[in-house]
């Protein structure tokens, strides 16, 4: 079932770029494994994927030393700072930054043990209540005041859109961030790069691609629902 998903998943894509006019080389496709099982990992390893996302540190400590070790491990879920310790050298980008306080500790541990860390600002880009990340006029701030942290380099963007039915409401959203992305590349602030756009997920992929995305997350559509216990 997951290869077959995959398949699916990368045939949309290619859709996509077709449709924006984009080389589907540009899109990184994070199959997002939390609560999965290391068996449905390999599987979709077997299927050539190599990027997967985790939204918890425990989660990615169990599974990391299970596994092969070219997998590039995504966090994507609220990083809490007494935890940054655990997962900086095992995870090839965070995705979930959304204070200075959490930039200082990441930079800070990633010092102590002599690796650099590959980030993304998470931006709640409809302002939702309920959701991490910091609003949109606060980011040039922060990527300015995390630009000057030791081995922590800023890469781009990260948001999750609303939960909604129809993916084209959350278009807009979309071309938001990819809008404020090249506002704050104009910028050219030392040590920041906006090449990554982490938006879309499994029922909106297709949109961000269109929209500018780079890397899209998707969970249910490869590994199917997910059971909370
Ligand atoms: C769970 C999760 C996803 C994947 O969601 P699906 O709807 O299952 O594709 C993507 N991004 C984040 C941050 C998540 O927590």
């Amino acid at each position: 079932m997951v290869e077959e998903n995959l398949i699916q998943v990368r045939e949309n894509i290619k859709k996509a770029c077709v449709r924006a006019g984009r080389n589907p080389e540009e899109v990184t496709l994070i199959a997002v494994s939390k609560t999965k099982p290391v068996c449905m990992i390999e599987e979709a390893y077997a299927a050539h994927c190599r990027d997967f996302g985790e939204n918890k540190v425990q989660e990615i400590m169990d599974k990391e030393p299970q596994l092969p070790t070219d997998i590039r491990w995504h966090m994507i879920g609220h990083l809490q700072r007494n935890k940054v310790k655990y997962i900086v050298d095992k995870t090839a980008l965070i995705h979930s930054v959304d204070s200075l306080r959490l930039a200082q500790e990441i930079s800070s541990q990633a010092v102590k043990k002599q690796v650099d860390v590959d980030i993304l600002l998470e931006v709640n880009i409809a302002g939702e209540e309920s959701k991490f990340g910091i609003a949109r006029e606060e980011a040039v701030r922060l990527a300015e005041e995390v630009a000057i942290l030791p081995n922590i380099h800023v890469k781009g963007l990260m948001t999750i859109a609303p939960f909604v039915s129809n993916p084209e409401d959350n278009r807009q959203y979309f071309r938001q961030i990819r809008e404020l992305s090249v506002d704050i590349g104009q910028k050219n602030i030392d040590n920041v790069t906006m090449s990554v756009l982490s938006m879309g997920m499994t029922l909106d992929y297709m949109v961000a691609i269109e929209e500018g995305a780079t890397m899209v997350r998707v969970g249910t559509g490869i590994f199917g629902e997910r059971n909370y216990g």
